[in-house]
């Protein structure tokens, strides 16, 4: 088998199913094939990279070089980056091979990738359904075998989801460990980037290459840091008993969580039930803080510097402003813009956003403290299996009390992989999700593989 081969049967695989799931926005088919012929000639010289043969697809909001990246929004139009980001360029430097750009929710915001202004990528399972969000084509073009691997971004839940959602596997990483740099922002402190794939040990292998410093990105701390954590306390997994008994949760999803935790006492794992204080507060601080900086971050798209500006005839440079995004923005980005600069407000700002700072300090040590106690916290990825197409999008609030138990993740920086758990009785499948301390992921990786 050549790369050109891998190539050609992933090409193929897109032909017969992209047309109606949208899973993919841009093929990048003669390019990739190309380059796969290129790297066939270094595997006969013996200077072929790492990830040789890899083929990888990339969500829309991560910029590659020359490419077109529009984070699923018509504002950036046209965009072009001049430069990819880290973690692409990573894959790339090992002579990974990008075959396309894939559909997500328009900047990251959205459970279902509906919200993207390029319609909405279909569940390959049951195309009723949707797909998840907001890495929704990512998460698709690894289920109906379009490319090996995804790269997609997480904020909130935009990996684990669609991977719950789709019946593969997830991996958002510890806050710190990849770097953002060329990553179109969403919320700065929580956005990250991580890999969704059929098989634990690709997931890995991704991570082990796109994770790392870079001078592009403070946040992010050296590999040699990694390693130095406490080693882990033993076989102690918990789960918050007010999740696992939520009135939201769908039943059969509950029977199968709880079979998964009869199969790890069964393996020798002792299963902690435990409390956790903040469990309404986990939605409130989370949309309170994400749209804070949304607001800011959104605020760089003014019709000037990047993508789209209005055509019709403006007053003035405001005018202008004003018009460019009431054209390109779609509802929900809206949405969110108003209610981030709410409660950025004067007269709002300590009652709204410095109060979700104190909570999210709380939750993240509360959340720290119990992963001291017990190596990994365990729940369901979502409360039900994936929705039908249109289902939630009239009640936003509905929408976003989809993501109760994937946001905790992210408002406290942890690593949280979602794995297959089985199908619901409507053939659809369940997600698993195993959270760990900061920079755990090895650890996490491997109780992972033992349940998949
Ligand atoms: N559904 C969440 C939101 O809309 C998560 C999105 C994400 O992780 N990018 O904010």
């Amino acid at each position: 088998l050549t790369c050109v081969d891998i190539v050609k049967y992933y090409l193929s695989q897109i032909e017969a199913h992209n047309p109606k799931l949208n899973a993919f926005l841009e093929v990048y088919a003669s390019e990739a094939l190309e380059k796969a012929a290129h790297i066939d000639n270094k595997f006969q010289s013996g200077t072929a990279g790492e990830l040789a043969g890899l083929v990888i697809g990339i969500k829309d909001l991560l910029c590659y070089e020359d490419h077109h990246s529009y984070a699923g929004s018509k504002i950036l139009h046209s965009f072009k980056s001049t430069f990819s980001a880290t973690a692409v360029q990573r894959l790339l430097d090992q002579d990974a091979i990008v075959i396309g750009r894939q559909n997500c929710d328009e900047f990251g915001m959205g459970s279902t990738n509906e919200n993207s202004a390029f319609g909405p990528v279909l569940n390959f399972k049951n195309t009723t359904h949707v797909a998840g969000g907001s890495s929704g084509g990512s998460a698709v073009a690894v289920q109906a075998n379009m490319c090996h691997i995804s790269l997609g971004t997480d904020t909130g839940g935009s990996i684990r989801m669609p991977a719950a959602f789709c019946g593969v596997i997830g991996l958002k990483p510890t806050y710190g460990r990849v770097s953002r740099w060329g990553l179109i922002a969403y919320a700065s402190s929580f956005d990250t980037i991580g890999p969704i794939a059929r098989h634990v040990d690709d997931l890995a292998l991704v991570l082990r290459y796109i994770s790392g410093a870079d001078g592009q990105d403070s946040t992010v701390i050296s590999m040699s840091q990694f390693s130095a954590k406490k080693p882990s306390s033993g076989k102690r997994i918990a789960y918050i008993k007010e999740m696992a008994e939520h009135p939201s949760l769908q039943a059969d999803i509950k029977i199968a969580f709880f079979e998964k935790l009869e199969r790890l006492k069964n393996k020798g794992y002792e299963v902690i039930p435990v409390d956790f204080p903040f469990v309404d507060a986990l939605l409130p601080t989370y949309y309170i803080l994400t749209t804070a900086e949304a607001s800011s971050n959104l605020s760089r798209f003014d019709g000037v510097k990047f993508g789209h500006r209005t055509s019709v005839s403006t007053k003035d440079l405001l005018d202008m402003y004003k018009k460019t995004r009431d054209e390109a923005f779609g509802e929900e980005v809206k949405r969110r813009i108003m209610l981030g600069t709410f409660v950025l407000s004067a007269d709002y700002y300590d009652a709204y956003y410095t109060k979700a700072q104190k909570v999210r300090r709380l939750i993240k040590e509360f959340t720290q403290g119990l992963l001291e106690e017990n190596e990994f916290l365990v729940s369901p990825t979502t409360s039900s299996t994936a929705y039908r197409l249109g289902e939630k999008t009239l009640d936003p609030l509905q929408m976003y009390l989809g993501d109760l138990f994937t946001v905790q993740a992210n408002v406290a920086g942890l690593p949280a992989i979602s794995i297959p758990m089985g199908e619901d009785t409507q053939s659809l499948p369940m997600g698993f999700q195993i959270m760990a301390d900061v920079f755990q992921e090895e650890a996490m990786l491997i109780l992972a593989k033992e349940l998949v």
